[in-house]
């Protein structure tokens, strides 16, 4: 396991659309532990292969709730979208930017684990909003794209938000 640097826009890799993942060998899982712990070191909730210059179509997500834990997900696909979400959300590769965000409130996701083994998650509110912002990144799109309102971090911390 392993700390991977986390590529931070404006580089290029970022708006790449990720491949699909085929071999779900011992590099899967080792890209797996090293998205955990690099995601977790940089205190983050989600994180997306691409993120760390990986063009696979990974993610991990992990939005502190206890039942939840962590997700890893590989081949990740909306399946279906419901109702609708505001909130702000940020972004690992975009350090010092916020955003307003609209998303879906309820998504249902298919994916596959480690070992290819397809798996769905239902999810709703905040870790609906993570899955949404984490498959984004595997078509290259980013927060800033699709943001209401852009705004600096320190920005809002002078509002006491
Ligand atoms: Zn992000």
């Amino acid at each position: 396991m392993a700390i991977r640097m986390i590529v931070k826009v404006p580089d290029p890799v970022l708006r790449e659309v990720a491949k699909e993942v085929t071999k779900f060998n011992a590099n899967l899982h080792k890209l797996l532990d090293d998205m955990a712990d690099t995601m977790y070191d940089a205190e983050g909730v989600g994180l997306a292969a691409p993120q760390i210059g990986i063009l696979k179509r990974v993610i991990v997500v992990d939005v502190g709730d206890e039942e939840t834990g962590l997700i890893e997900m590989v081949n990740p696909e909306i399946i279906e979208a419901d109702g609708e979400q505001l909130g702000p959300e940020g972004c690992l590769s975009i350090p010092n930017l916020n955003g307003d965000v609209r998303r879906a409130d309820r998504v249902k996701v298919k994916g596959q684990d480690r070992h290819g083994n397809p798996f769905v998650v239902e999810a709703t509110g905040f870790l609906a909003r993570a899955f949404q912002h984490e498959v984004d990144h595997l078509n290259g799109i980013l927060f800033t794209d699709i943001a209401e309102r852009v705004y600096d971090i320190s920005e809002r911390d002078k509002g006491g938000e």
